[in-house]
């Protein structure tokens, strides 16, 4: 094992939340993972991991002992007629979508980026879209995890079903993931093709139009009400890019961007223009393109930023697209991003905000300039307000302000997983800030505050502490 170093400083990737661990590890195979556990249940400390630290909350921060599997990232086991791999939980998306390659083999959906790792993403159920497509949980067919007392569990359909159940969406509360096994199909390419249209022909066909291809999602410019649709499908067409300089055009309109929302950030009265140029340059006409399928999946987030996002039963999703549009017409805050409209098939995942029902997923972005916080409490109070009220389950990875009782409203399976929670994890080795907010009763999350160059982790107000 690497030794541990005493003066690591954790900042997930927006660099929105920080934490400065008593100890930082970064073990190589599981009996390092047993003996970690084990010292700190002697010394009462807390262990979380990290995998890429890509979620924008601080779901993976603690001051006890942290962990990063990033040296535990092999392929185990690849069974190329079943579709099935095994795969360490510190491996990242990207590594492995060409190892998938090699055996002729790929995950059927993604999200946005592949930097995560695989136990991370699974963690909070991380989605890409596709009607008749579930998140990427419901890729996992068996897990290995260490408890909270050190013991080694193996779970899946078969075995040790509650654990199963509760551990393919965990979000960290459950116990240490090192072996995850996946369900494959074969490597496949994508077509993507992306138009613009009417806001109007969104709303009142937006059930339809998101099963009109294998992974549908819209784009909604809200100050102009401009929406662009991308409809992806399998092909077996070659390759084929938009034209030789899109890539560099792209590169040239995100260097451009950035600098108008940071003008935007002290002249937000520029903001809507801002949003039409962008418009006319990336979204006013159809784009074609073919490639493998996880390169057209994965798009450029570009910079650091704040997110929220929130899962609404599909056939709510029209309703919530005008309240909110209702309520951002009449909002003096800015609006910086596009908000992306994606689609989700339903689960049997306990935690998974997809769980038995047909889910649209609603995200809203801020940009987060290097040198500055902006402040997001207003959308963000209005978005959560619109969104609770279609009966929304959060993104486990974003911040909210969703508690116990109302998690449980639409979490039938929440006191499920908080028994699986105890049994896996009786002297609370795995709890932290996060999970004591929104999984113990009688806690009332707030927002962070929204000013200071960076959020730290234990300034987060709490009611009860365990
Ligand atoms: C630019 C960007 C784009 C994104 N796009 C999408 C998207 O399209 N769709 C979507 O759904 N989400 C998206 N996300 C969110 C992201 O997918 C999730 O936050 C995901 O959980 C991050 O994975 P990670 O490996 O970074 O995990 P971390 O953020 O490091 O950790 C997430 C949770 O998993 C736990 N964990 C990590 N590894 C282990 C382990 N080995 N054992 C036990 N617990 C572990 C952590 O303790 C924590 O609780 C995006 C985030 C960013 C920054």
């Amino acid at each position: 094992m690497v030794r541990p170093n005493k003066t690591f400083t954790y900042r997930n990737w927006a660099q929105t939340f920080s934490c400065s661990p008593e100890l930082y590890f970064e073990p190589q195979n599981e009996k390092e993972i047993v003996a970690i556990v084990q010292r700190a249940r002697e010394h009462r400390k807390t262990v979380k991991v990290f995998g890429a630290g890509h979620s924008p909350s601080d779901l993976p921060c603690t001051d006890g002992y942290m962990l990063n599997l990033d040296r535990m990232n092999r392929l185990l086991e690849v069974d190329e007629t079943r579709m099935v791999v095994t795969v360490e939980g510190g491996m990242r998306l990207f590594e492995l979508h060409p190892l998938l390659q090699k055996h002729n083999l790929a995950l059927s959906v993604l999200g946005a980026i592949s930097d995560q790792s695989v136990a991370g993403a699974i963690g909070t159920a991380t989605h890409g879209s596709g009607a008749g497509f579930g998140n990427l949980s419901t890729l996992v067919l068996g897990l290995r995890l260490i408890s909270g007392t050190g013991e080694i569990i193996d779970c899946s359909a078969m075995d040790h079903t509650d654990i199963f159940s509760a551990a393919r969406c965990h979000i960290g509360a459950l116990g240490i993931v090192t072996k995850v096994t996946l369900q494959c199909e074969r490597a496949f390419r994508l077509e993507s093709i992306q138009r613009p249209i009417p806001f109007a022909t969104m709303l009142d066909e937006l059930v339809s139009l998101s099963q009109t291809a294998q992974h549908t999602k819209f784009l909604w410019f809200p100050y102009n009400n401009n929406v662009a649709i991308s409809l992806l499908n399998r092909t077996t067409k070659v390759k084929s890019e938009p034209d030789s300089t899109w890539r560099i055009t792209q590169r040239k309109n995100r260097l451009r961007y950035e600098m108008e929302l940071y003008v935007g950030r002290y002249m937000p009265g520029i903001l809507p223009e801002v949003e039409k140029q962008l418009w006319k340059r990336d979204y006013a006409r159809e784009i074609h393109r073919i490639d493998d399928s996880y390169k057209v999946f994965n798009f450029d987030c570009m910079f650091r930023q704040y997110t929220n996002e929130w899962a609404i039963p599909t056939g709510r999703a029209s309703e919530a697209i005008k309240q909110l549009n209702q309520v951002l017409a009449k909002a003096k805050y800015p609006i910086h991003f596009p908000i992306e409209i994606r689609f989700v098939q339903h689960d049997d995942i306990w935690l998974s905000p997809c769980y038995q029902r047909d889910t649209c997923y609603i995200g809203v972005v801020m940009y987060k300039p290097f040198n500055s916080n902006v402040p997001y409490g207003e959308f963000w109070t209005d978005f959560e307000a619109v969104m609770k009220s279609m009966d929304g389950r959060p993104h486990w990875a974003k911040f909210h302000c969703m508690g116990y009782e109302d998690l449980a409203r639409v979490y039938p399976m929440l006191p499920n997983f908080m028994e699986v929670r105890a049994q896996m994890d009786p002297d609370n080795v795995f709890m932290n800030d996060y999970l004591t907010r929104h999984l113990l009763p009688n806690n009332h999350p707030v927002l962070p505050p929204e000013h200071g160059i960076r959020f730290q982790y234990s300034n987060i107000p709490l009611k009860s502490k365990l």
